[in-house]
């Protein structure tokens, strides 16, 4: 089989007001691989027909349930390829799982479920129906986290010593959630966001990040979670000390009470030689220091980067990218992915593009978080 048509993709969740659903058709379209054609894109029928009618899509293929979707592409010859999750949390599993026994693949939005229980669960269920499953860890997808990794894996650094990640916003300082804020409402509701709050929203891609650029794992954990609005049920800034393997250790903060922050993720990893720093909102540098030498900035797209890092820079130097890019990234490697898989290949996706070991990890992290600062104490993982 060959890449000689785009594949057909089917969204649930991105209706109207939403957030990462509209990104994610942006990312998956970027490279000509694949286009929107159906979707489930709210729990109204009506608004996810005007969210069709926005995306331009065949109004017959608007559907008013991901149940609907998925039984009615099935009978279609031109059916979709894969379904994207872009809902809350508590959807991920019943909607990864549908399009799974319907024998129909899935990229979702992380985390991957809502809870540690359904991970194992999603994880049994990718298992059995040997589908190809992708998780939207965007910032897996930047150039130059690619290169960070690479330089991790180079041995160059030296055995790595200490690891420190911070992921900080501060669209939660007020209780906003109390106001209508759609985005903030669900966050704050455990049923349909799942047990971690900032820790699961954007804790898990701290924790993601640094696995990732290490390829370390982190064996405990001691993590205080703290809800600061008054009224929130769930944890809105969070601090926890990491032992990793190879007698690494760090510190990871999470917080969206952080006034005035945007989306301030930034990692810094030190080896026995230097280190490297790289922050989400100047994403297309890398900034690289010796212990015995010059500090060096590695620009995205210069020709000096690892040949992981060239492959997914799209422009020449100077020409910003971005969070879009990033997601394309991910899709583009989804895409040849799926392709490979049509072809016969079994467990087609790339080491680099996260899947569902990083989803059950992700949730293994914020189960062991929450323990941890229930019990005060030191958490194996
Ligand atoms: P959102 O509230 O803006 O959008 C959620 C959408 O899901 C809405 O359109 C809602 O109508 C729809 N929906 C709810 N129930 C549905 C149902 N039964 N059927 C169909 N659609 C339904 O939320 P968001 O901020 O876009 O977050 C969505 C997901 O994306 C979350 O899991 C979040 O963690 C994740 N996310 C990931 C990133 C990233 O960087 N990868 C960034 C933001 C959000």
């Amino acid at each position: 089989m060959t890449a000689n048509r785009k594949l057909r993709m089917g969204m649930v969740g991105g209706g109207p007001g939403a957030f990462i659903g509209p990104v994610h058709k942006m990312a998956a379209e970027l490279d000509g691989r694949i286009a929107l054609v159906a979707g489930a894109f709210s729990q109204s029928a009506e608004r996810s027909r005007a969210a069709g009618e926005s995306f331009k899509i065949d109004p017959a293929r608007a559907y008013s349930s991901y149940e609907q979707m998925i039984a009615e592409e099935k009978k279609r010859p031109d059916g979709i390829d894969f379904v994207v999750i872009a809902t809350p949390n508590h959807l991920h599993l019943p909607v990864a799982e549908a399009a799974l026994v319907a024998g129909i693949p899935v990229m979702s939005d992380k985390p991957a479920t809502a809870t540690y229980g359904e991970a194992l669960a999603l994880q049994s269920a990718v298992s059995l129906a040997g589908l190809p499953y992708g998780l939207t860890h965007t910032y897996a997808g930047y150039a130059l986290v690619r290169e960070a990794r690479a330089l991790c894996a180079s041995g160059k650094l030296g055995a790595i010593r200490k690891v420190a990640v911070e992921y900080l916003q501060g669209w939660l300082s007020k209780p906003i959630e109390t106001t209508g804020q759609k985005q903030a409402a669900w966050r704050e509701d455990p049923a349909m966001n799942g047990p971690g709050g900032c820790i699961g929203d954007i804790g898990v891609h701290a924790f993601h990040l640094v696995e990732y650029v290490t390829c370390l794992k982190v064996t405990s954990m001691n993590a205080t979670l703290r809800s600061v609005v008054p009224g929130r049920r769930l944890d809105d800034d969070c601090n926890a000390f990491l032992r990793m393997t190879g007698d690494a250790s760090g510190t990871l903060i999470a917080s969206q009470i952080a006034a005035g922050e945007r989306n301030a993720l930034t990692l810094r990893v030190y080896g026995e030689n230097g280190s490297l720093e790289w922050a989400q909102e100047d994403p297309n540098d890398l900034h690289v220091k010796w212990l015995d030498g010059p500090e060096e900035i590695r620009h995205a797209s210069g020709g000096y980067l690892d040949a992981s890092a060239l492959a997914v820079t799209r422009l020449p130097g100077g020409h910003p990218e971005g969070y879009i890019e990033a997601f394309a990234v991910l899709y583009r490697e989804f895409a040849d992915a799926l392709w490979a898989w049509k072809a016969g290949k079994a467990n087609p996706l790339p080491p680099t593009l996260p899947g569902i070991e990083a989803g059950v990890r992700g949730m293994r992290f914020i189960e062991r978080a929450i323990e941890s600062n229930k019990t005060a104490s030191w958490v194996e993982f």
